[in-house]
């Protein structure tokens, strides 16, 4: 048995205006709480970073005094709960160490108008959820009291301990995350193996099969001409609130659309197979930025944006989280060559390439579609690392960190 951290979603029903407001309130003391450490910190990351000064200090436990300190000054602070506000520090923090290490920049301002409100409640804040097993659920927030839930994904977990909670507020309601800790029997491998080619828009499997992703051109175009029309209209007047109200709506159609195939795809690669093989991509890399600098212009601008905007689509990050914790193992490879070998030879040629879709070896022969081809390539890959290592890897993320990410 191990233990494993699982996600189920919920949305929160409407509650009473003073429980809303309370709720906003906490969101909106974790935003201040974030910017007030943020420039208190500022003036001593821009002496770190220019070494002029000492290294600060970025522990949660450091700040958290600060915090307390803080809060025990601001009688507003005081009236919200403690935990969940004090949180915010551990984001803050997580963001200030990446940025010492050079990963990122030091922490952005949260701004009221382009931050989505939402705060977590971790394992010290005692809330409390209750009727898992009813049409309704309920969730005790502290200072804000119980609150009804309706399930929207992810399994229940009677054995489970619910470990954290993440409230956000989607422009329309608030929707409530709650992680769990669960015990579960480590996944029996049935041996098979499958070898996995992801492309712009479809999904490929070393078995022959095919996972397209659903046409949201229609719903993209629709977002992009809800985003000009808003950004030509009056701040402040009600036809921008409308318009605004309409992309949040398109927005989280496309998002919930994504996610739900995601799960779906994913979930059915997991049934079939043991280990999964994907490539070793860095999402990053492909879609970083094309434009280049002054001196040296990027090339194919325009359709490295095409590309982007595609890759972002498939969100691949994503699909291999998902397959990360859904299968048993999970290996990666280098993908080079992998579309231009020849599966059946092992024939390498740019010419074996015919179309983007087709695959046809000029050595023996084989044709295949070109996506199933690299998968068999990717599969085969796999193994050879497998064999090397000697089987006994195990790359399940078993301890995968609570508050890692959230569907988008
Ligand atoms: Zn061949």
């Amino acid at each position: 048995m191990t233990k494993e951290i699982r996600l189920v979603e919920f949305v929160v029903l409407p509650v009473t205006k003073a429980k809303a407001r309370k709720m906003f309130q906490i969101a909106g003391a974790c935003r201040f709480v974030w910017n007030y450490f943020r420039e208190k910190n500022l003036g001593d990351y821009q002496k770190f970073r220019d070494a002029k000064g000492d290294r600060p200090q970025t522990s949660f436990f450091s700040l958290a005094l600060e915090f307390t300190k803080l809060r025990h000054e601001t009688d507003w602070l005081r009236e919200l709960p403690f935990a969940p506000v004090r949180y915010t520090l551990k984001h803050f923090t997580d963001a200030l160490k990446e940025a010492m290490r050079g990963k990122k920049g030091f922490p952005k301002p949260k701004s009221r108008a382009r931050t989505t409100p939402s705060f977590t409640l971790p394992d010290t804040a005692r809330f409390r959820i209750r009727n898992l097993d009813k049409k309704y659920s309920l969730l005790r927030i502290p200072s804000v009291g119980w609150v009804k839930l309706t399930r929207r994904g992810g399994n229940l977990w009677e054995n489970g301990v619910p470990k954290q909670v993440v409230l956000r507020h989607d422009g329309r309601r608030w929707r409530a995350f709650v992680f769990y800790e669960v015990e579960v029997e480590e996944k029996g491998d049935n041996g098979k193996i499958l070898g996995i080619d992801m492309n712009v828009c479809q999904i490929a499997t070393s078995d022959g099969h095919f996972y397209s992703l659903p046409d949201l051109s229609k719903k993209e175009a629709r977002r992009k001409r809800y985003q000009r029309r808003m950004a030509r209209q009056v701040k402040g007047s009600n036809r921008r609130e409308d318009t605004k109200k309409k992309l949040a709506k398109v927005s989280r159609k496309i998002a919930n659309m994504r996610k739900n195939w995601i799960h779906k795809t994913t979930g059915d690669i997991s049934r079939k197979c043991g280990t999964v093989v994907v490539e070793d991509l860095k999402v990053k890399n492909m879609t970083a930025s094309a434009k280049g600098t002054v001196e040296n212009p990027g090339k194919n601008v325009r359709q490295k944006t095409g590309l982007n905007r595609a890759v972002l689509n498939t969100a691949f990050g994503e699909i291999r989280r998902n397959l990360e914790y859904k299968c048993g193992r999970l290996i990666k490879v280098n993908p080079a060559y992998t579309s231009q070998t020849c599966s059946e030879c092992g024939h390498v040629d740019k010419e074996n390439r015919k179309t983007q879709a087709r695959f046809q070896c000029v050595c023996c022969g084989f044709a295949s579609n070109a996506d199933t081809n690299a998968a068999i390539n990717i599969r085969r890959l796999g193994m050879a690392q497998l064999h090397e290592e000697g089987s006994g890897i195990s790359t399940a993320p078993m301890n995968r960190e609570i508050d890692a990410r959230l569907p988008v």
